[in-house]
């Protein structure tokens, strides 16, 4: 059964390519009708952020991608659940521990007691001379007796593997292919950190040979570690997982995606107002892309679509404009209800709504939302095109707009639907609908020299939301004082 895995690093907010793997692992997982598991790898205790793992489970749960296996928060309370656990690196040293004991056991790893220091000065004078800086392996054959001895002496030290010379690792990416690699071109990498942790690789590949997972799939910057952990599964005699690597993710300038140019975390796409599900639809084709031209998917189509063969190689730009189009297009297909729900919270905050008054404008918010949803591309743009629809100070500069306002049937127009809105109690969207089409019986004035005065003379502008809607937001008092202030651009 295939058994895959998000195993993230509690370190802060949640990037969207953090979150883009976790979908990938998801979308396979069910795909294949195999397990999605989550696992926390914190082993660098220095990187630890309060409230990370919080944030990491709600984006997770707000997206839809909901790990079978592993860390879940269900109900507000963080839990773990499966057979497999500890599914916090944290709470599984003593696991580590035993699987270094083996490889030290085995000769295949060794206690290094070099101080920082003189790993410092080494990698300097490596540098200086033009070499790659690396380990000169100074511990790699000390006696037994030596170990002993600085042992006793309580000198701190780590453990590293031993590499052995000029030996070929290779192994299969689903995506890129066989790679190989040289023992001499790598680093005898340390596996256990002097505070008794271990590194990311010692705890990558006990865990995933531990938890069963037969497919890692993960983003591209760890294609260089992939090689260290397949050796390691080579010292252990375990048959190593198949490896996916996913393309990055970059800037317009084909830059890693970086902070400096926009948003780069879930947390603040989602409190700008865009839709999870447009989220997780627009990063599932950042990397992947389906067989179809097909480019709006629910979850449900993309775990049918979705196929590993299909992931791409090369880097994937985050095109923000792609992005708001796909927001604007579920928003435009959100229901009613769901719609209002999102745009609240954006009113409220620009105080364009009490928040006391919520429930009692319900109708209001309806008509303001069905105005809203042509108009924005995420929540946070609402407050300000609100102001735009609301704002009564129209100024007409459109010369298309102007010469419209100068036909003679717009005299006509002007006179009638003054009258007629003058003489009905209320103006909602049924009585607008009602009056421009008694004016087109009696006055013969129809189609665009029609719509596209009386709008001009109640918005300014040449186009927009459903006319009728507007004037049933606007209601009577206000679409008068607009069309007669109009009336001064029709001299
Ligand atoms: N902890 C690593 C990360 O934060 C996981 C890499 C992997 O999936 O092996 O990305």
């Amino acid at each position: 059964m295939v058994r895959d895995r998000f195993a993230p690093s509690p370190t802060g907010n949640v990037h969207v390519g953090s979150l883009r793997t976790a979908l990938y692992n998801y979308l396979y997982a069910k795909k294949m009708g195999g397990e999605f598991l989550l696992r926390l790898e914190d082993t660098d205790q220095t990187r630890l952020e309060a409230g990370a793992v919080e944030n990491l489970l709600d984006a997770l749960n707000l997206t839809g991608v909901i790990p079978d296996e592993g860390l879940q928060k269900i109900n507000g309370t963080i839990t773990q659940a499966g057979a497999h656990g500890p599914y916090i690196q944290s709470e599984r040293l003593n696991i580590y521990k035993k699987y270094i004991d083996i490889l030290l056991e085995m000769g295949q790893a060794y206690y290094c007691f070099c101080s920082k220091e003189r790993l410092e000065e080494v990698r300097n004078a490596q540098k200086e001379k033009g070499e790659t800086p690396r380990y000169d392996g100074k511990c790699r054959e000390l006696t037994k007796d030596e170990i002993k001895k600085n042992l006793e002496a309580g000198l701190p030290y780590t453990i590293r593997l031993k590499f052995p010379k000029n030996h070929v690792i290779r192994f299969d990416d689903l995506v890129r292919g066989v790679i190989e690699m040289n023992t001499d071109d790598l680093d005898d990498q340390v596996l256990l950190k002097a505070d008794g942790f271990p590194t990311y690789h010692m705890a990558v590949v006990v865990d995933d040979h531990l938890m069963e997972i037969t497919h890692v799939i993960r983003g591209e910057e760890w294609l260089p570690s992939t090689p260290k952990h397949v050796y390691l599964y080579e010292c252990f005699g375990w048959d190593p997982p198949y490896f996916v690597h996913l393309p990055n993710i970059l800037n317009d300038d084909r830059k890693k995606l970086s902070k400096r140019q926009g948003d780069v975390s879930v947390g603040d796409f989602l409190a700008k107002g865009y839709l999870p599900e447009a989220l997780v639809n627009f990063l599932a084709l950042l990397g992947w892309s389906p067989e179809t031209e097909q480019e709006i998917f629910s979850m449900a189509e993309l775990i049918d679509a979705f196929d590993l063969s299909r992931v791409n190689k090369s880097g994937a730009v985050f095109d923000r404009a792609k992005l708001n189009w796909m927001n604007a297009h579920y928003i435009k297909e959100l229901p009613i209800d769901r719609l209002v729900n999102h745009l609240t919270p954006f009113l409220v905050q620009a105080g364009l709504l009490g928040s006391n008054e919520v429930h009692d404008k319900q109708d209001w918010l309806i008509k303001i939302a069905e105005l809203l949803r042509e108009r924005i591309e995420y929540f946070a743009q609402a407050p300000q095109e609100l102001e735009v629809i609301l704002n009564s100070d129209i100024v007409i500069t459109d010369p298309e707009a102007l010469a419209l306002l100068q036909e003679e049937s717009s005299k006509r127009l002007f006179e009638a639907i003054v009258t007629k809105i003058e003489a009905s109690e209320t103006l909602d969207a049924n009585r607008g609908k009602a009056i421009l089409k008694e004016i087109q019986k009696e006055e013969k004035i129809k189609g665009k020299l029609l719509y596209m005065p009386s709008r001009i003379m109640i918005t300014g502008e040449m186009h927009g939301p459903d006319l009728t809607l507007i004037m049933d937001v606007l209601g009577k008092d206000e679409v008068l004082t607009r069309i007669k202030s109009a009336a001064s651009f029709m001299k």
